[in-house]
């Protein structure tokens, strides 16, 4: 009998999850398990995972279990810090290792050397990308730092995603479980939250929820309804359910695999044409990975104040960090943004982008503290995507040019000239 952990990261799904595959050629009896970090507060003071992205996080696993449950199987939620929760049930059902998604970002790669010192063994694999770093034109410690040469630099060596894989033909048996220590009950302890009509992803509905289910449900009618046609078109907007993809809750929770978006994408291409809006589609899907693999070749460094830069640490101002999170700047698109993305825990990439540079570039302060409430707030929060936007826009990424600023008064005429976003979140 071999018994092995499958500890689901970023990667809740069955289908195209090159790690579960693995584990379930290799094991007698599979111990499915996600793990709850315990509550935290993050250095600026607020609850480090916020009431809308553990709501969405629910459904998710919810969703992961009854398919787990419908193939013999379950999934145990732990409550504590992996290393420590993760060792303890690996010996209470006799466990010889742990399989899971390689993630590249500090906290995560800690969690899994934590657990390698205290003598577990744990196979990592990546499957986040759409493209393996396997079989990148170079090698990902040396890929172009600049976007634009990152993506030439793949389309000229026509590098294309491989083919999902199917959902394992079989799931391996639960071990006979003794009791778990840090086992919790399914969606335990959420806070109550009102459903919000004004949100451009209402994860209150069955369409919007979270988990495999209702993400291929939604890939499949945003192509059937040709929307890829004219993503290019409308992937401004600012709000509503269909200016761009919503595909990212999703991608980051790994419901969805990148592949397998890609897969509809190329499908839709071949029945109805390919066009500068399916074209991107593909164009944005790079920019998820780009950030991806600039963690394996930058790593730690883009998590110092300065990033990759030599500028000075950024200030902190706990009165203006306030105000921002609030939405009460006095600068009207601004503060419409941060109302919906507190109301909604969404946000256009528009808005992210005016919202974020006006924290850094108008109030001074600390991008990092952005980020964080970022990652408190997102439905779709991504640790690569985040980090990766935020050094950008703070100018201390891999951008070539000194940041991204953005004039709000400007920015709302361009996208909101009739004030209609701005009327809408005039009230939180
Ligand atoms: P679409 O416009 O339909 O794009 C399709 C997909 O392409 C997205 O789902 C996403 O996977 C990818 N994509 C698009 N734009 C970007 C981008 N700029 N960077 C990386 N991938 C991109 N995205 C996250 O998924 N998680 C985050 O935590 C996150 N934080 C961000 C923070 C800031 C400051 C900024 C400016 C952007 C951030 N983004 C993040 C990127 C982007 O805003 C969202 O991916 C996008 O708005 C999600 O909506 P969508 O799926 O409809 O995107």
């Amino acid at each position: 009998m071999n018994t092995i952990i499958y500890w689901f990261r970023n990667d809740l799904r069955l289908a195209d999850n090159a790690a579960l595959t693995r584990a379930c050629a290799a094991a007698t009896h599979i111990l499915p398990v996600y793990c709850h970090p315990p509550d935290a507060v993050t250095p600026w003071g607020f609850a480090r995972a916020g009431a809308h992205r553990r709501h969405f996080l629910a459904s998710a696993l919810a969703d992961l279990a009854s398919q787990l449950r419908s193939r013999g199987s379950d999934l145990i939620e732990l409550q504590g810090q992996p290393q420590d929760i993760l060792r303890r049930v690996a010996t209470a059902v006799g466990a010889t290792s742990i399989f899971c998604e390689m993630i590249a970002a500090p906290e995560e790669a800690g969690e899994i050397a934590a657990l390698r010192m205290s003598g577990i063994s744990i196979d990592t694999i990546w499957h986040s990308t759409l493209l393996s770093p396997a079989e990148l034109p170079f090698a990902p410690e040396r890929m172009p730092d600049v976007f634009s040469a990152f993506r030439h630099a793949l389309e000229r060596a026509e590098v294309l995603p491989a083919v999902p894989l199917p959902i394992p033909a079989t799931i391996p048996p639960l071990p006979d479980l003794p009791t778990l220590p840090g086992a919790v009950l399914q969606s335990a302890a959420l806070p109550e939250l009102k459903p919000e009509a004004r949100s451009s992803f209402p994860y209150h509905l069955p369409a919007f929820s979270g988990g495999a289910t209702a993400a291929n449900v939604h890939l499949d009618q945003y192509f059937a309804r040709k929307l890829a046609h004219t993503y290019k078109a409308t992937r401004n907007g600012l709000s509503g359910t269909d200016y761009s993809s919503k595909f990212s809750p999703w991608l980051a929770s790994g419901a969805l695999s990148p592949r397998t978006a890609y897969a509809a994408l190329k499908r839709f291409e071949a029945e109805h044409g390919a066009n500068d809006g399916s074209y991107w589609l593909w164009f944005e899907l790079l920019w998820r990975d780009y950030f991806r693999i600039l963690h394996l070749k930058h790593g730690l460094k883009l998590y110092r104040a300065r990033g990759l830069s030599s500028q000075a640490d950024p200030a902190h101002h706990p009165d203006a960090l306030a105000r921002w999170r609030a939405g009460k700047t006095g600068e009207p698109l601004i503060d419409a943004g941060m109302r919906e993305l507190a109301a909604t825990g969404y946000l256009s990439n528009r808005l992210r982008q005016n919202v974020a540079s006006y924290l850094i570039h108008d109030l001074g302060c600390d991008w990092r503290a952005g980020a964080a409430w970022f990652e408190a707030q997102l439905i779709d929060y991504d640790v690569y995507s985040n980090q990766g936007n935020w050094l950008y826009i703070a100018g201390r990424g891999t951008n070539p040019r000194d940041g991204r600023r953005f004039n709000p008064q400007k920015q709302a005429r361009d996208y909101d000239p009739q004030g209609h976003y701005r009327a809408l979140w005039s009230s939180g």
